[in-house]
């Protein structure tokens, strides 16, 4: 029943809107994390690419955070498929179905793939008054106030905690530290400058400005390799420099809209992307702040799709690994 209402919602769509679209309408990006934080920044350089991109169009950011993005997510799955509605998501997309027993969408079956945007490093980060300077320091100083630090994250299969996990299992601290969750790393950000919580793993889109103004101390990326192109975290070291085998994060972010969305409207809005991810002044916005603006062919549905879900296979060992789940 559910699915002959969304096809017939679809063809309704396609009749009223494909010649028309956008139209008049906003177009609501959904970022699943709150205002003021990396996926809201990558939400907000993007709308302002694709309106440029799409004359006439007026895209615009709506935040709907909680329960690490998968409220967001099952709110677009649920939406009319009409090209109004579209979310952007980060790995959270490939990390929730691991996490989250309950979850009501599926990622590879309930959305229309429109392309991914970029791919973001993270930087591992600790409140000002840390006595850590190096990253040595800081595990050793981690390690000796075991259950007296706590952690803060944007909540239960967002890239902060997985980051989290990761790093906490490869230091072998899982126990030593209180996570702590925020509706979007934006307000956790503010909480760790403002040293109400000790430490974060974080997308360098929400970092570098803090870390450049000398409001965190930063310790390591999370790249393979140190950011050696970057002018600012090219100073930091990689953690498998540090001696984490193997230790390799990079989380990427995509746009979807909901199944049934007509392709005429599908292929517009991949058009527009293409477009936005080609504007120099996105490109240079993204870059400044260490994100990699996507060239290959996942900027295509398919390949696009076929990354999610070569990273839900990926993910499920690690995090089973890690060693923690949700309902
Ligand atoms: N950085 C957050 C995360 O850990 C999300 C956000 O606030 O954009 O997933």
């Amino acid at each position: 029943m559910k699915r002959l209402l969304v096809l017939a919602a679809a063809a309704t769509a396609l009749f009223a809107n494909a010649q028309t679209y956008p139209g008049s309408k906003p177009v609501s990006i959904v970022v699943p994390f709150a205002a003021g934080g990396p996926t809201d920044r990558v939400a907000r350089d993007l709308a302002e690419a694709m309106r440029k991109n799409m004359p006439g169009s007026n895209f615009v950011v709506e935040n709907v955070n909680g329960a690490g993005g998968t409220i967001a997510a099952t709110k677009v799955a649920k939406a009319t498929p009409d090209g109004h509605t579209l979310l952007l998501h980060h790995i959270g997309m490939a990390s929730a179905p691991a996490l989250y027993r309950k979850l009501q969408y599926k990622p590879l079956e309930d959305f229309e793939y429109l392309g991914m945007i970029n791919e973001v490093p993270m930087t591992l980060i600790g409140k000002p008054q840390l006595p850590a300077n190096t990253y040595r320091d800081f595990e050793n100083y981690i390690k000796a106030n075991a259950g007296k630090l706590n952690i803060a994250h944007a909540g239960l299969g967002s890239a902060s905690h997985l980051c989290g996990l990761m790093w906490q299992a490869a230091i072998n601290a899982k126990e030593a530290m209180t996570t702590i969750p925020f509706g979007g790393t934006g307000p956790a950000m503010n909480a760790l400058v403002g040293g109400q919580v000790d430490l974060m793993c974080d997308q360098t889109t929400n970092t570098t400005g803090q870390i450049e103004a000398g409001r965190v101390k930063a310790f390591a990326v999370t790249t393979a390799k140190p950011l050696s192109n970057h002018k600012l975290l090219k100073d930091y070291p990689s953690l498998q420099d540090m001696g984490l085998k193997g230790f390799n994060l990079t989380i990427w972010h995509g746009l979807y809209a909901p199944k049934g969305t007509p392709p005429a409207i599908q292929a517009q809005l991949n058009t527009a992307l293409k477009l936005a991810l080609k504007d120099p002044d996105f490109i240079k916005k993204q870059e400044g702040l260490g994100a990699i603006v996507i060239t290959d062919n996942r900027v295509e549905p398919a390949a696009h799709k076929a990354f999610v879900a070569s990273e839900i296979a990926k993910l499920k060992p690690v995090i089973e690994a890690a060693g923690k789940f949700a309902d």
